[in-house]
């Protein structure tokens, strides 16, 4: 898959188009460290954007939850998403109001999202989805069984159509304000894991399990550095 099938005329940049990226690796690399997502679907006329966890496993985002959840399955029922993923990597200070900035990684996905039914493609894509979250996680537990299977609507969404806006760098301020007394410069922010807290119903001698043991957020190492604003 290129970079031009990726871009479309409806996911082309039009303002800063010097921030787009359209390759998959930029795009995958936000995906993969994105904590959460934005799914768009619109119902009667009414638009709805819901905060959910995707995964993406090769060229697709699975997003999952309730076989009874309105969202799952307004989406499922092939009508037209839009899934959003963003991280927000500081806070640009510049030297006048008008110019503070943010500077963040964002993905925008639009297609259809299709249901997957096949009871053997749903345990594997739910087991994908666990990993793809947690790295190593689906090993470590019991496996959803017929019921909770059933219980569970998964979803794929090919990643067709997408692009990718990234901010990076210092606030770009006008020339003429640089001689100002205000503090300019960035706050950089990160999301980074904490010591694991035990379940208060844990039994004894149960050891922290090498997923959550080895979990890091997945960085991705900036691949494209961009000049802002
Ligand atoms: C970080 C995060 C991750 C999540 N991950 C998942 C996931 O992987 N799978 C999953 O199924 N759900 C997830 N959820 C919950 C998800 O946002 C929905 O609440 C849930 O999917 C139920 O959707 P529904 O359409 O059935 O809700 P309904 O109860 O049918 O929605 C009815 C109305 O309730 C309101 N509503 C629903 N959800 C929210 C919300 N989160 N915040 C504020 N108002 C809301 C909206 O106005 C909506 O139109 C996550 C939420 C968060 C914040």
């Amino acid at each position: 898959m290129t970079r031009e099938r990726l871009r479309t005329d409806r996911t082309r940049l039009r303002r800063y188009p010097k921030r787009a990226a359209y390759a998959r690796e930029d795009l995958y690399a936000i995906l993969d460290e994105a904590p959460v997502c934005h799914l768009g679907f619109a119902v009667e006329g009414q638009p709805y954007v819901i905060p959910t966890l995707c995964a993406r496993v090769g060229d697709a985002l699975y997003l999952h939850g309730s076989a009874a959840s309105r969202t799952l399955r307004a989406a499922g029922e092939g009508i037209p998403v839009c899934v959003t993923a963003t991280i927000v990597d500081g806070l640009v200070l510049a030297r006048s109001a008008f110019f503070h900035s943010v500077n963040y990684r964002s993905v925008v996905v639009l297609g259809r999202a299709e249901p997957v039914d096949d009871p053997e493609e749903k345990t594997l894509a739910l087991e994908r989805f666990i990993d793809a979250v947690v790295p190593g996680r689906s090993q470590e537990v019991r496996a959803a069984d017929r019921r909770e299977l059933r219980a569970t609507s998964i979803l794929r969404l090919a990643i067709d159509e997408a692009s990718a806006k990234i901010r990076n760098g210092p606030p770009s301020d006008r020339e003429d304000d640089l001689a100002l007394d205000a503090w300019s410069g960035v706050i950089p922010l990160e999301l980074r894991p904490l010591d694991p807290v035990p379940d208060p119903t844990l039994r004894d001698g149960i050891a922290v399990p090498p997923s959550v043991a080895g979990y890091r957020v997945r960085h991705a190492a900036h691949p494209l550095h961009l000049a802002g604003p």
